[in-house]
C-alpha cells in the first residue's frame, strides 16, 4: 500500500506551493515546508510511520536530512503518533501550543470523544483513541510572538475548538494555509466523497471536537486570510483563484452537528489540560453495537454448545450400535 503521496500530482489542487510537500499516513496528512538546506515537518502522522516518514523526506530533501523541527498542529494520535520517534531519529525538537502541552507532557488526556456526533466518522471514532502522549522535555512551546521556528515567512494563528491549542500555519507572501484539523478537506462522513476524496472544504472531524463555538470562531479567522491554497489535515488541498470564495462561503454557513456532548457545552481546559467536562450523552448507537456484538457473540457460542452435544449424541448413538456385536461375541 502507498502510504505516501506528495509534491505535484498532475491534479492542480494538490499542489500547495514549490517548497511545500505533503506526505500521508493512511488517512492523516502531514507536510514537509522549505528547501533541503532548512526544512520543518508541520505534524508527525499516525504511530508506527517514522522510518517511512524519513525514508519520504530523505527522497525529497536527499541522504541524510533532517528537520530543524517538528511543529504539530495539535496532539491527536493521528498527528503527533510518530513525533517521538521522529524526533528521536533527528534529534529534532517538537513545537506545539502551550495549551497544547498538557496532552504532549503526560498531565492530561484529551477531553473524551464524543460518538454520539453521529456520522460515518462517529462511528469509525469509537476505536479511536483520545489518550495523550508524553514527549518529556523533547517538547516545548511555540515562540509567543507568533513566529514559526526555521520559517521566518510563516506564523502562527490559534485556531481553538477542535484542540484548545490547535495551531494553523500561515505565509502572507503566497497565502498559503496549513489549517491541521481546524477544517478538513474533505467531508468524512459522505461515503461517496470520502472514497473519491472530493475536495471540499468541511467542518472539523467531529467526535474529537471540543468546543464548537470556537471551531466557529477558527474557521472565521481562517477565511478572513483569503487564502489561495490550504492544506488540511485530512483531504486533498484546495487551491486556485476560488479557494477564498469557497473557504468564506462554508465559513458562513458553517454549522455544528445536530447533537453531541460538546454541541451545546463546550470542554473547558486550561494550561494544566481538560479541568470541566459537559456531563456524556447517552451513546444509543454504541449500545446497539454492543447490544448486536454481545447477541453475536452468544450466538456463536449457542452454536458450538449445539454442535458439541450433537457430536456426544451420535457417539453414544455409535457406541450403543456397536455394542450387540461385543455381546454376540462373548456369547460365541
Ligand atoms: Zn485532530
Ligand atoms: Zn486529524
Amino acid at each position: 500500500m502507498a502510504f505516501f503521496e506528495g509534491e505535484r500530482t498532475a491534479r492542480s489542487r494538490d499542489f500547495l506551493a514549490d517548497d511545500i510537500v505533503r506526505f500521508t499516513t493512511l488517512f492523516a496528512n502531514l507536510y514537509a515546508v522549505g528547501t533541503a538546506e532548512r526544512w520543518v515537518l508541520v505534524d508527525a502522522g499516525l504511530p508506527g510511520f517514522a522510518r517511512s516518514i524519513r525514508r519520504a523526506a530523505e527522497q525529497k530533501f536527499g541522504a541524510g536530512a533532517r528537520p530543524e523541527a517538528i511543529v504539530l498542529t495539535h496532539g491527536h494520535w493521528d498527528h503527533s503518533g510518530s513525533a517521538l520517534e521522529l524526533s528521536k531519529l533527528w534529534d529534532a525538537p517538537i513545537f506545539a501550543h502551550t495549551l497544547e502541552l498538557p496532552y504532549l507532557t503526560g498531565k492530561s488526556n484529551y477531553a473524551p470523544k464524543d460518538p454520539t456526533v453521529g456520522g460515518m466518522i462517529g462511528m469509525a471514532a469509537r476505536v479511536f483513541p483520545s489518550r495523550g502522549y508524553d514527549f518529556g522535555p523533547r517538547v516545548q512551546a511555540l515562540p509567543a510572538n507568533g513566529a514559526v521556528p526555521a520559517l521566518p515567512d510563516w506564523i502562527w494563528i490559534h485556531t481553538p475548538g477542535h484542540t484548545h491549542g490547535h495551531v494553523s500555519l500561515w505565509r502572507k507572501r503566497d497565502a498559503v494555509l496549513l489549517a491541521g484539523d481546524a477544517l478538513t478537506t474533505v467531508n468524512q462522513d459522505n461515503p461517496y466523497t470520502a472514497v473519491t476524496r472530493t475536495a471540499e472544504f468541511y467542518r472539523p472531524p467531529a467526535p474529537f471536537t471540543v468546543d464548537w463555538d470556537a471551531a466557529g470562531a477558527s474557521l472565521c479567522t481562517l477565511a478572513s486570510l483569503a487564502p489561495a491554497a490550504v492544506g488540511a489535515g485530512h483531504g486533498l488541498p484546495i487551491a486556485g483563484p476560488d479557494t477564498a470564495d469557497r473557504l468564506l462561503a462554508y465559513a458562513r454557513s458553517f454549522d455544528r452537528p445536530s447533537g453531541g456532548r460538546y454541541v451545546q457545552a463546550p470542554a473547558q481546559a486550561d494550561e494544566s489540560g481538560i479541568v470541566k467536562l459537559p456531563p456524556p450523552v447517552p451513546d444509543q448507537t454504541g449500545r446497539l453495537i454492543a447490544v448486536w456484538a454481545v447477541t453475536g457473540v452468544a450466538g456463536v457460542a449457542a452454536m458450538l454448545v449445539a454442535q458439541e452435544v450433537k457430536k456426544r449424541r451420535d457417539r453414544s448413538k455409535a457406541e450403543k450400535a456397536a455394542k450387540p456385536d461385543e455381546e454376540d461375541a462373548a456369547k460365541s
